[in-house]
């Protein structure tokens, strides 16, 4: 169920005594509400099938904003908070921005900081720290709902390490490049067709054809944000399928499964 409200006037009148939480993307939504249970309410500025890359808020959704306590910020350069951040918390005059980010190593200049499990972590320990700082009243609520989860993404963690153990083959080829933070952890290396955010021109999709065949690649990975047309194109011609993976599902444990699961099927 998504956790994106516009203009849901039902809710106002609970939601009153719950603190207010801004996020980015929908990741984030889950890992807040991990934590913060019953305490918080949480919304989400890019929604379902919407690209952090591209979206822009609509008007309705800025008025959540002068309800919140606080903006957790993914805070690894992605171009919606670029460009909208500090005007969503201007029209506030007492939200406290704080940054998932931090502690963590960006690398390349690659914003999806969130798909590796272990990233997670310190997103997770970030936002404890945030709630506490806002909410110290509950801040032993806080403490044992976060180890809980803390404990889930170490389980999670150790499956996928195992799931991806044991492959010969370790390179996978992707339409837009989110698993860097995923593949570098599991010793894995994406090949990516859409370069520095630019769609393949058709040399770049007769490179990646290329690419493909000398790798005996034939899974072609995608996601829903994105037309998945030109990735079908080099399946096609490599003989291969499609798969779609989602880089930004709420439900983030049972995902990171599904997307390790789809990785361990095509490596051999
Ligand atoms: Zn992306």
């Amino acid at each position: 169920m998504s956790t994106f409200v516009c203009t849901n006037q039902q809710t106002e009148k609970t939601s009153d005594s719950k603190i207010g939480v801004i996020v980015s993307i929908l990741p984030q939504a889950e890992f807040v509400e991990r934590v913060g249970g019953d305490k918080v309410k949480v919304t989400v500025m890019v929604p379902p099938g919407a690209s952090p890359h591209t979206y822009e808020p609509k008007p309705g959704q800025l008025k959540e904003v002068s309800r919140a306590k606080v903006y957790f910020a993914v805070g690894s350069g992605i171009e919606f908070e670029l460009a909208w951040m500090k005007k969503i918390v201007d029209l506030s005059t007492e939200i406290l921005v704080l940054d998932c980010s931090e502690g963590i190593e960006i690398k390349e200049g690659d914003p999806h900081i969130w798909l590796s499990p272990f990233n997670a972590m310190i997103m997770v320990e970030n936002i404890y720290q945030g709630l506490v700082q806002v909410d110290s009243v509950n801040k032993k609520y806080y403490s044992e709902n976060k180890n809980k989860y803390i404990e889930e993404l170490n389980k999670l963690d150790e499956e996928l390490t195992l799931a991806l153990s044991e492959k010969k083959n370790r390179k996978i080829m992707v339409y837009h490049p989110s698993w860097g933070y995923f593949t570098r952890e599991y010793d894995l290396e994406q090949i990516p067709i859409e370069r520095e955010g630019k769609e393949p021109t058709p040399k770049g999709i007769l490179n990646s054809i290329k690419q493909a065949r000398e790798e005996e690649i034939t899974t072609i990975f995608a996601s829903p944000q994105f037309d998945a047309k030109k990735a079908e194109v080099i399946a096609k011609e490599i003989g291969g399928d499609v798969v779609l993976l989602d880089p930004l599902s709420k439900d983030y444990i049972e995902n990171m499964r599904k997307v390790a699961l789809a990785f361990s099927r095509d490596l051999r």
